[in-house]
């Protein structure tokens, strides 16, 4: 047994939320964003499952990612490429039947002159990050349809926030642009988007997150949580009264305090942030992290499960109890940034 700490990733649970988001927007397909090596979860593992799901469209931000993907899962399903293509890219495009999506003039006037294959179109309606600017439809209407482009899409600022009006405000213009292309699939929603109802969802749905077990959902619609992070106890010790725990010696103990010092640390994705803050579970009991977050080590509080406690048990910081959102905010941050972070250290179990 190592003291290594593991990720445990139920990729049927990947594979029951997609079906979930599924059937909360019946009248579009589902797609399955897979950028950032499934958010860090395992491209080639989870495209394999949704596959098997039943999803057959999917979205990597790089076209390296995209490759890794079709060689997983051979040709037929369709991949987009969010950054789309760069003149050295375009022979990998067509070796590997990728789809890039169109962001700048830039790449137009690239895929203008490529060989014909498909693309996908994607606009701006306010988020000032990356796709094209509404305009171009009246001005060049005519070249843009001359692309025959697979999808149109854009994406939401702010569809965390339902009552934000900037999503009704993206939602009129994104609509406008959609006239333009009577025959062409449109794509607006991310995880949070598929919860805005069926006006958000289009022909096409992107969930990312929300395959992962994260986003905050609405009442009423649940997601599995999807990885269960466990590190190992390495010491058993008690503190007494009045000693100070970890570097910088930010937490004081008020009373005597069985502690035990497990081998998680920023080496493997756990921020820094989440010093006397984050929450770790020991036999579902909760263990308080007490003190700074170090490289390779944690202390938590163990007076709830001093039974279990014991040099080699297994310590929840993401699973059940752990709740993916619940312990991102404890360290201010969101279940998107603790996925992603997560170190090449953290052997990854698929059971
Ligand atoms: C990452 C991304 C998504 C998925 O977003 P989630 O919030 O993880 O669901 C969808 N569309 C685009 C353009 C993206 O960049």
């Amino acid at each position: 047994m190592s003291s290594r700490p593991q990720a445990t990733i139920h990729l049927a649970n990947i594979a029951a939320n997609w079906q979930a988001l599924d059937r909360l927007n019946p009248g579009a397909t589902t797609s399955g964003v897979i950028k950032a090596d499934a958010y860090g979860l395992g491209a080639r593992e989870v495209a394999r499952r949704l596959a098997k799901a039943g999803c057959n469209t999917f979205f990597v931000a790089h076209v390296e990612e995209g490759v890794s993907v079709r060689r997983e899962l051979g040709f037929g399903a369709r991949i987009f490429v969010l950054n789309g293509p760069f003149p050295e890219d375009l022979r990998i495009y067509r070796d590997a039947d990728l789809t890039p999506v169109i962001s700048t003039p830039q790449q137009l006037m690239l895929w203008s002159r490529a060989p014909r294959a498909g693309c996908a179109l994607h606009f701006d309606t306010g988020i000032n990050r990356l796709g094209l600017s509404p305009g171009i439809v009246e001005k060049q209407a005519e070249a843009l349809r001359k692309l025959q482009p697979l999808l149109i899409m854009s994406h939401l600022a702010c569809a965390d926030e339902p009552d934000n009006p900037m999503n009704a405000q993206q939602l009129k213009a994104f609509t406008q642009i959609t006239k333009a292309f009577p025959d062409v699939p449109a794509s607006l929603a991310n995880s949070a988007g598929c919860y805005l109802g069926p006006a958000y969802a289009f022909d096409l749905t992107r969930p990312g997150i929300a395959l992962y077990g994260g986003s905050l959902p609405p009442l009423g619609f649940a997601l599995e949580p999807v990885v269960l992070l466990e590190a190992s106890i390495l010491s058993v010790f008690e503190g007494k009264a009045g000693e100070t725990v970890g570097y910088g010696a930010t937490h004081t103990l008020k009373q005597d305090t069985p502690l035990a010092t497990v081998a998680l640390g920023y080496a493997d994705g756990i921020p820094r942030s989440g010093a006397n803050a984050l929450m770790s579970y020991l036999d579902a009991a909760p263990c308080p992290v007490l003190g700074r977050i170090s490289m390779d080590l944690i202390t938590i509080d163990v007076s709830k499960a001093q039974k279990a406690a014991k040099s080699g048990a297994r310590v929840e910081f993401l699973g059940y109890n752990a709740k993916l959102e619940e312990q991102a905010a404890r360290a201010g941050t969101l279940g998107y940034e603790l996925l992603t972070g997560l170190g090449n250290r953290v052997k990854r179990i698929y059971p």
